[in-house]
Formats: C-alpha cells, structure tokens, sequence
C-alpha cells in the first residue's frame, strides 16, 4: 500500500546492435545475454521483447564500411535504414528509435568529421541531420542524438521539419557523461575512437551545473525527451533535472552497468536479479520516466 515507486514494463526501452547479413547472432562476449543482430534475428527479438511488453526498442546499427566521413550512416541501404524497414513491416506496433552519431561509422570511430585531429562541430551537426533524416524516412519513431556536439538538436528538429516529419519525436543525449561505463558497448557497436577520447564533447563526471546546462541547451533547442547517462552513477544529475524541467526524462543504464551485475551475479558474489530491481527501481525513483537497459526483456518477464 505504501510502495512510493513502481517499475512498469512500459517505460523499459531495450537497446539493440543490429549487423548486416542473415542468420547472425554474434554474442558480445563481455555483456552475457547481448549479441548483434542481423535483421532476421532483430525481427524475431522484436516480437519477443513485444510480447513480453516492451513498447519501445533503440537500435544501434554496426555498418559494413566504415570511411571517415560515416557514409553508411545516411545511405537508404544502410544497417540502420534497412533494419527499421524489416522490423516496422514485421512488428509494426514496436516504438522504433534510432541512435544518431556517426562514431559506429567512421574509420576513425569518433562521433563527426575529424580534420587535422579535431572534431568540426558544424559540418558534424549537418550530417547528424542528415542522418536523422533518412532514419525517419525509412520509418523510425523517434531519434536519439547522442553526439553531445552543440547545435545537433536544433539542426536536427530544423532538418525533420522541412523533410515533413515535425511530429516526429527526438530523444536527446542531454547530459552525456564521458564514462569509463562505456567500455562494453564499444566492443558491441565496435566504435572504439582509434585515437584520443571522447572528453572534448562529452560531460566531466566532476561537473552537476555543466550537466543542467547542457539539459536546458537541449530542451531549448528543440528535445521532447532529455536523457541522463550513465544512468546510476549520475541519479544525482537526474534528480536534479527531474525537479528542473518538465519534459520526460528517460535514463540510459549503460553497458558497464550491466556487465558488472552480469559479471557478479555469475561469481555468486551478488544475487544478480534481486541487484537488477533494485537498480532499475533506483532509477526510477531518481525521476526517469523512461529507462533505456539491457535488462529490459528479463525484467519484464518479471514483472
Ligand atoms: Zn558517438
């Protein structure tokens, strides 16, 4: 009766590594239970996250070429482009958001077009837009810059805008920490930076006011949904931004975080499924309305 907070199997997202080809499912060896999908398999995975009553999926698309301006990225025969096609067709009432960055797709795995090692926010955000373009052409429900350059947002709402979908919906990375949490999901999107980090972009773990800032940049610029990452590290930030803004928050539990529930749970130092609840619930109590995890498809079927 006194139970303040509720976990919901409709505000789960699940995030998926989608992969050219058919009949592939590659597991991604440090986090147990994720693999890249191709479209085949991603369709099957669709129906099963939907029958376990997920609304909503992310897709990350892992491209056959990657040269460094992210070609594929904006190409109708992209991963990207071509997973949403086949997954829409079969599982048309799934929620279809698509990552927006370049990182999975250039040569040099950083998030825009580098020159002379520098990364060139203008013509970075021009792509990003681009890229939104095409993925909502070929069907997305919602994109989800996750850059963190300056201006990606607006760039974007202005390209959707004129392309005709101004209701489609962006999700924004807004307050993106640059985290060592990340380290799994790059082996899964394989989009590791082959020189240098991500720290000119992304947020300094030390800095909560840098965070609100790059909240509000988002939301004024045009966000429907501001999103915290990582996601248990950082409940601090979401709160804070729970009680700031009024726009949906979702947050990003990320690779890391799964993987060291993953990696404990199989040591038998914790009970992995009893730490999962507990963390998700956590989030949820912080302010997300929408949490986006690995999880997902476990912690709906237990719910
Ligand atoms: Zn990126």
């Amino acid at each position: 009766m006194l139970h303040e907070t509720m976990l919901r199997k409709e505000s789960l997202i699940a995030p998926l590594f989608v992969v050219h080809g058919s009949g592939i499912k590659n597991p991604v060896t440090s986090m147990p239970g994720v693999y890249q999908l191709s479209a085949d398999n991603a369709i099957q995975e669709a129906q099963e996250l939907r029958n376990a009553g997920i609304r909503g999926i992310l897709l990350f698309g892992i491209p056959g070429r990657k040269d460094e301006r992210g070609s594929e990225a904006t190409q109708d025969s992209g991963i990207i482009q071509k997973t949403l096609r086949a997954v829409k067709a079969a599982v048309p009432e799934m929620m279809l958001i698509t990552d927006v960055c370049l990182c999975e797709y250039t040569s040099h795995g950083h998030c825009g077009i580098v020159e002379n090692g520098i990364i060139l926010n203008d013509q970075t955000t021009e792509r990003l837009a681009e890229m939104a373009v095409s993925h909502a052409r070929a069907g997305a429900d919602m994109v989800a810059p996750s850059d963190m350059m300056d201006g990606t947002v607006a760039a974007i709402r202005k390209a959707l805008d004129m392309a005709g979908f101004e209701n489609l919906p962006i999700m924004s990375y807004a307050a993106k920490f640059a985290s060592a949490l990340y380290a799994p999901f790059r082996e899964a999107a394989q989009s590791r930076p082959e020189f240098g980090d991500r720290k000119s972009h992304q947020l300094n773990a030390a800095n909560s006011r840098e965070a609100m800032r790059s909240l509000e940049r988002c939301a004024e610029e045009g966000a429907d949904i501001l999103m915290v990452k990582p996601a248990l590290p950082y409940l601090d930030i979401l709160s804070r931004a729970r009680e700031r803004f009024t726009l949906p928050l979702a947050a990003y539990q990320v690779s890391g975080e799964y993987s060291m529930i993953k990696a404990a749970g199989e040591k038998g130092y914790i009970d992995a499924d009893a730490v999962m609840f507990e963390t998700l619930l956590a989030i949820k109590r912080a302010g997300a309305d929408l949490i986006i995890t690995y999880f997902a498809k476990e912690l709906a079927k237990q719910l």
